[in-house]
């Protein structure tokens, strides 16, 4: 089974506003063993809608539009699948009664001609109802395509598509099984990893499908099985992530979609009772942003210091002042000793540093531009990494801080 969303609006073209409704719809239509095979975006101008919906009859099973269905004068999707369709608006009542209602109650005034224009719909449409808002949504065939019009807002199609499409598809289509699993590894590249699982990956049966969702520093395996025998397609899935697990167990840090590194790690020192701080130059803070972000941190995350000048880094760590001119401030031994003093300072098992040059110019420490060191102190010693992060500057710091945590975690 196949679907296309369209994305209906002058708004979305101009990039006014950004089209979240089709990943919304993806997802939702993936779950149910729908696959969406095209995404478009048009103008609220007749011709371009009637040409797309030509476009996708027959082409795909289901087309989902979702906007301009509102009551303005800019709103023309309604009339323009009556031109399509053939076909001629005619009130719905339960929708006029609904709108009515509604108005009444929101608004504390009669509801207006322009709001009972809402429950007119074409003669030929299933009225898919909205409990959220005052605009329909509208299910028609044509050919062997099923037209389904939600309103833009993505609120009310939210709604519509989890109590009105969703429901609806699955009981008009038999559908394939589509079951995922996400394994979640850090540390390694993706060539690196390929090459690892190559010889598994070539005997992957062939309703079993792998993706690479490369990240810094992480890589997600997605396996997809589908299929109609659900129980086949949860133990084929099973059988090749454990034999995943035998391959590459070394890296794989968890199945959770979500899970992060600082999720990952967090758990690992709160097993293993043991603390951590940090000593932030280039990175401003983000590290003990990311880390506190996690709930629970506090039983392992001690402090960081953002240290971003270079007196700073004099006078609250106890760098020496002799150890920056000797060398640069963006330098291997400064990033040790920061890390080796906030250690101290902050009386933690471990601690992690940064500095380096963000950019985009070269600054006082002369350092290239997405020079990066980070400073590991451990309980057995300390050391250093040179990482050369390129640019943008928000890249930088986000990669920079990103690396240090699974410095940290390896
Ligand atoms: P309304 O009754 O509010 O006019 P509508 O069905 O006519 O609803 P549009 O006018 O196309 O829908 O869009 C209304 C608002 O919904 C937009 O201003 C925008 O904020 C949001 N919206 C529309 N389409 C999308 C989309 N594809 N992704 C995200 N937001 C959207
Ligand atoms: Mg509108």
């Amino acid at each position: 089974m196949k679907a296309a969303v369209v994305t209906v609006g002058d708004e979305i073209l101009i990039g006014q506003i950004t089209d979240t409704n089709s990943g919304y719809i993806a997802k939702a239509l993936d779950k149910i063993g729908i696959g969406v095979f095209e995404m478009l975006s048009v103008s609220d101008d007749r011709q371009h809608i009637i040409d797309t919906l030509a476009f996708l009859q027959n082409r795909v099973d289901v087309v989902i539009i979702t906007g301009g269905l509102g009551p303005t004068k800019d709103d023309i999707t309604k009339k323009t699948l009556c031109e399509y369709f053939d076909d001629h608006l005619v009130v719905n009542e339960q929708v006029l009664v609904h709108v009515v209602a509604l108005i009444e109650k929101a608004m504390q005034r009669p509801a207006s001609q322009m709001n009972k224009d809402q429950a007119l719909v074409p003669s030929k449409s299933t009225v898919l109802h909205n409990a959220v808002g005052t605009a329909p949504g509208m299910w028609m065939k044509r050919g062997n395509t099923v037209y389904i019009s939600l309103p833009g807002v993505p609120y009310e199609m939210k709604y519509l598509i989890d109590n009105e499409v969703v429901p609806k598809l699955v009981t008009e289509f038999e559908r394939p099984y589509i079951i995922h699993k996400t394994i979640m590894t850090y540390g390694q590249g993706e060539s690196l990893v390929a090459e690892r699982i190559e010889d598994w990956e070539n005997n992957l049966p062939d309703f079993i499908k792998l993706a690479y969702l490369p990240a810094p520093g992480k890589v997600r395996l997605r396996l997809s099985a589908r299929g109609t025998d659900e129980i086949l397609l949860r133990n084929s899935i099973e059988t090749e992530a454990a034999k995943l697990d035998g391959l590459i167990g070394d890296i794989i840090v968890g199945y959770d979609e979500n899970e992060t590194i600082e999720v990952v790690l967090g758990r690992l020192l709160t097993q293993n009772k043991l603390t951590l701080a940090a000593a932030e130059s280039c990175t401003g803070g983000k590290i003990a942003q990311v880390l506190t972000s996690v709930p629970g941190s506090s039983a392992y995350f001690k402090g960081s210091a953002v240290t971003y000048a270079t007196q700073a880094k004099i006078d609250i760590l106890g760098v020496p002042k002799e150890l920056i001119e000797a060398n640069s401030v963006v330098s291997a031994p400064v990033a040790e000793a920061m890390a080796a003093n906030a250690k101290k300072i902050f009386r933690a098992d471990y601690a992690i540093s940064t500095t380096g040059n963000a950019g985009p110019d070269k600054g006082e420490a002369d350092a290239e531009v997405g020079t990066v060191y980070i400073g590991i102190a451990t309980p057995t010693g300390v050391y250093s990494k040179k990482l050369e992060l390129g640019q943008p500057r928000e890249k930088v710091i986000e990669r920079a801080a990103g690396k240090a945590l699974e410095m940290i975690y390896q």
